[in-house]
């Protein structure tokens, strides 16, 4: 029965049909595109495969018994001689169990269904195993229940169970779940509006993230005929989905009439897991088609790109705030902790992804391509000690690229999940038509059909998409990026006129062996800028590419006038590399920054004297 179910979900997961799901409401939106699934879309060069493989070659080489080194010494398990302790110097809670563990796990189990190598499902199993151990002293591993590692650890077990078919780690995820239910801390847990933990005790941390994972339970305990418990488990998890924020967006109220109850920090809401919180509503989405939540997350997902967003895709530019205008400006001019990289950036991959998929707008993929040049490819690689590019720098006096001063951070565990979810990002579908959203090097078989995407985008822009098997009439279309100021389409060498139609550029024929469609896309550098009354923040973007400078503000202000229309005081020296004419001030890509250089992507002026 168990095999059953699992090539159910696999169905479901690798290789989602329309008109042909068993389960239909597994985690997929009843919408207008379909995602694929981790192992559906081969990349095989170019930028984006050596940041994968660099990040799957970290993981596997950190020992599982390292993972388990404190855990096990919490419980009074011996550990093997060879193993040693990733809690570091610091003595930070950082690498002693749930905050990464559970994120781990799901990396683990996606990087097998991903690439299919059993090392990775070893170490996964391995994992799952070595817990298991550790919950036989204490079912607790050590950690209490607090909510924010529960929910990643529940998480981490199904993604054991359904991508390894690890029975183990269902019992696991059961054993967590039935705890939850049965202790004060959640039953009787006080929900504050914005709690992101109340210190010295942050059990409800981020409390409002949970039901997303305690949702996709109780449909996989459903999966496996326990229904009674599916059902249990969801009037459970309805009590933690988050409509005192939700209202805010789906009524269309100022969030800056509301400040958070409790929690650290608690000036304004914390930008990472309110976001976050709106993974749970897509979930809760999927389950009612209530559409309450749908609207509440476009409403917050416009406010985010509208009034939040900085001109590298980031957000949250000092303690993760959402705060207004002034105060981002401010932060940018005062502080180096512009945006929380690794963590901020996967939960922006996941709802873009779910929105493109319910509402089938190409909009929705704009805001990850700036996040994919300007934070994934744009991270430093990670050192030995577990030290990750946590915050990026986007000081007006002086940034450099840095790794936060504490090992194994939550950026560590988001980091090998966000390399996996950009797999299911590239392209979508609907029936036989195929839809081309980011523009990585990459292959893809799907109905029949074989295609090979070539492009240097964004250095260059011209996309290539050869056709290495045609298998007749369907669309293919590909997503206009909102920073293209033109755009022109070339099939087997002559130019095409394409319709477009929310946000997609379409090319419908016949498409026969070897046909190529060649995409050009004109960009230019432009300012992107946050002001306020006249003053505020400017920095130059091409494309989706954020440019930086290594001359100091003065310098690029009295070559610059951030007033003016940027691209004719610019001659192009080089692929989105520019200088201001007459001076020697020049712009690069802020992703081709290495460790410890000093640059200034965004400029302050106005308002000084
Ligand atoms: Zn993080």
């Amino acid at each position: 029965m168990r095999d059953n179910i699992i090539s159910k979900v696999d169905i479901i997961q690798i290789r989602p049909t329309e008109g042909k799901m068993d389960f239909q409401d597994y985690d997929k939106p009843a919408g207008k595109l379909i995602a694929f699934g981790y192992a559906d879309v081969k990349v095989s060069e170019g930028a984006f495969f050596e940041a994968y493989e660099e990040c799957y070659r970290y993981y596997m080489a950190i020992s599982v018994d390292d993972m388990l080194f404190e855990l096990r010494k919490r419980v009074g398990i011996a550990n093997p001689p060879a193993a040693k302790t990733l809690a570091g110097e610091k003595g930070t809670w950082y690498g002693l169990g749930g905050n990464v563990l559970g994120q781990w796990l799901q990396a683990y189990a996606r990087f097998y269904a991903a690439t299919k190598r059993q090392e990775v499902k070893d170490k996964a199993d391995a994992l799952v195993a070595g817990l298991r151990e550790v919950t036989g002293r204490d079912a607790q591993l050590g950690d209490g229940l607090f909510m924010y590692f529960l929910e990643k650890y529940v998480r981490g077990f199904l993604d054991c169970y359904v991508y390894c078919e690890n029975e183990d780690a269902f019992a696991m995820a059961q054993s967590f779940v039935r705890m939850a239910m049965g202790s004060p801390v959640y039953t009787a847990a006080k929900k504050r509006l914005g709690d992101n933990g109340t210190m010295p005790v942050p059990a409800e941390i981020e409390w409002y993230t949970i039901s997303e994972s305690l949702y996709r339970y109780a449909d996989i305990a459903e999966l496996r005929n326990e229904r009674e418990e599916a059902e249990k488990v969801r009037a459970f998890a309805k009590g933690f989905e988050y409509p005192q924020f939700w209202d805010i967006f789906y009524e269309g109220k100022n969030l800056f009439d509301y400040s958070p109850l409790a929690g650290q920090n608690t000036a304004y809401f914390h930008s990472y897991s309110h976001l976050n919180s709106f993974n749970s509503a897509a979930y809760a989405y999927q389950k009612s088609q209530d559409p309450y939540y749908l609207k509440s997350i476009v409403n917050f997902y416009r406010f985010m790109r509208e009034k939040q967003e900085l001109m590298t895709g980031g957000y949250g530019p000092h303690l993760e705030w959402l705060m207004p205008r002034t105060g981002m400006i401010n932060a940018l001019e005062f502080f180096h902790d512009s945006f929380e990289t690794q963590c901020c950036s996967y939960a922006v991959y996941r709802l873009s992804d779910w929105l493109m998929e319910v509402t089938g707008d190409a909009a929705y993929g704009n805001w990850p391509e700036k996040l994919l040049y300007n934070a994934t490819l744009a991270s430093i690689p990670m050192d030995e000690a577990g030290h990750v590019q946590y915050y990026s720098d986007l000081n007006t006096d002086h940034a450099c690229k840095h790794l936060h001063e504490n090992t194994w951070t939550c950026c560590t565990g988001t980091r090998p999940l966000l390399m996996n979810e950009l797999l299911r990002s590239v392209y979508f579908h609907r029936g036989n038509d195929l839809y081309v959203n980011l523009y990585i090097p990459s292959s893809l078989d799907f109905c029949g059909m074989r295609v090979r995407l070539k492009s240097e985008y964004p250095r260059g822009g011209r996309v290539t998409l050869c056709v290495e098997k045609g298998a007749g009439k369907r669309k293919i279309a590909f997503r206009r990026p909102e920073s293209a100021a033109s755009f022109s389409v070339h099939i087997n060498g002559r130019e095409e006129k394409c319709p477009v139609r929310d946000g997609w550029i379409f090319v419908e024929r016949a498409f026969a062996d070897g046909d190529e469609i060649a995409l050009d896309l004109e960009t230019m550098p432009v300012w992107s800028r946050l002001e306020v009354f006249g003053e505020g923040v400017a920095g130059l973007c091409c494309g989706p590419v954020a440019l930086a400078s290594a001359s100091s503000a003065d310098e690029v202000l009295s070559a610059l006038d951030v007033g003016k229309e940027a691209a004719p005081q610019l001659e192009k020296i080089g692929p989105l590399q520019y200088r201001a004419k007459g001076s020697d001030v020049l712009f690069t890509p802020y992703m081709d920054y290495p460790k410890g250089e000093i640059y200034r992507a965004y400029f302050r002026y106005g308002g000084k004297a």
